[in-house]
């Protein structure tokens, strides 16, 4: 049989109603109670490591996690992540970095409601994933939710409250969990490389999205704090000119300055062309910046946050940055 780490961070899958609201308190002990089919399926051991919800999980989380799992790694098949889903995506996609060339499955999951209430969605997604993660094939990390396995670097929540609350943006979802059983529509190869871990994430990264008619001056405040930026622009990508060059004075300044814009879209599905309007490739022209092409936002700031964790030398940077990880990027 095989053995399973289950690691529990919180959300609303542990979450009981508060005078508060809801919070996460169940453990994973208390959780795996509800559903005693698992034990048929593998061993489960548990480690609590956070208990909180997922609005309150950030770059130090996502090392913990990580160091979780490779402190473990060699003594399971395995891992099982209990996440809330409001910052699951971003999760999934810093492990998808921080942990490269895992030959054993690090899933997560969650849920929409606690798995304490009689409708939920908990019991079907914590059951799948332990389907998912001891069946031969199943490596890397990636999201398993309402019967979607989705690559760590592609999900994105899209639904606040239904059942199907993740969407796997423009590739395809790696598996579907039907009637049971595991169906593959990608199957990897084994990874070849050497197992590796991050230790080190960068914070100075920001997301600035773009709204019509917003102030340039932004670009000095955010230099007294970021040394790199992802500026969310309209369609396929281009920065506005209104009746002046504030923006592109402002950009020339924050990359003069040794700092890195990395440009992409506001547009949920089918990413950035900066050559296409005068906007972008007047932009692209003029100055180095980067491009996301079709890289999610969520997989973009924590790709750039491991990459700056470990290098500062732009060359470097830009060659990481393009260099596709776990189906992150198919398009440069
Ligand atoms: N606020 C919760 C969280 O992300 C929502 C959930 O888990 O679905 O932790």
């Amino acid at each position: 049989m095989k053995r399973i780490l289950l690691i529990a961070t919180g959300g609303t899958i542990a979450s009981g109603i508060t005078e508060e609201g809801l919070k996460p308190v169940l453990r994973p002990e208390d959780i795996l109670r509800h559903l005693p089919s698992v034990s048929e399926l593998c061993a489960v051991e548990c480690l609590q490591l956070y208990d909180l919800d997922s609005t309150n999980l950030g770059p130090d989380h996502w090392l913990g996690i990580a160091k979780a799992v490779e402190a473990h790694y060699d003594a399971y098949d395995g891992f099982v992540v209990l996440h809330g889903t409001d910052t699951m995506a971003y999760t999934a996609a810093a492990l998808s970095y921080l942990i490269q060339n895992a030959d054993k499955p690090i899933v997560l999951t969650g849920a929409q409601k606690p798995i304490d209430t009689e409708i939920t969605d908990a019991k079907r997604n914590l059951y799948d994933s332990f389907l998912y993660a001891i069946e031969d094939g199943s490596f890397g990390v990636s999201i398993v939710f309402d019967g979607h396995v989705i690559a760590g670097t592609r999900a994105r929540k899209i639904r606040s409250k239904s059942w199907n609350a993740f969407s796997s943006i423009d590739f395809p979802d790696l598996a579907v969990i039907r009637g049971g059983r595991v169906v593959r529509y990608i199957r990897d190869d084994q990874p070849v490389g050497n197992l590796h871990f991050s230790h080190e994430l960068c914070r100075k990264v920001f997301v600035l999205k773009l709204i019509p008619g917003l102030d340039a001056g932004i670009f000095a405040y955010l230099k007294t704090r970021y040394d790199a930026l992802i500026i969310e622009s309209f369609g396929v990508g281009g920065i506005p000119c209104y009746g002046n060059d504030d923006f592109m004075d402002a950009i020339g300044d924050w990359v003069a300055s040794g700092r890195l814009l990395v440009m992409t879209t506001q547009v949920p599905h089918e990413g950035s062309d900066m050559g296409v309007y005068r906007v972008g490739l007047r932009l692209r022209e003029t100055y180095e910046v980067l491009e996301c092409y079709d890289m999610t936002p969520e997989a973009t700031l924590t790709k750039l946050m491991w990459i700056m964790g470990e290098t500062t030398d732009f060359d470097e940077i830009k060659r990481r940055f393009y260099t596709p990880i776990g189906h992150d990027l198919i398009e440069a």
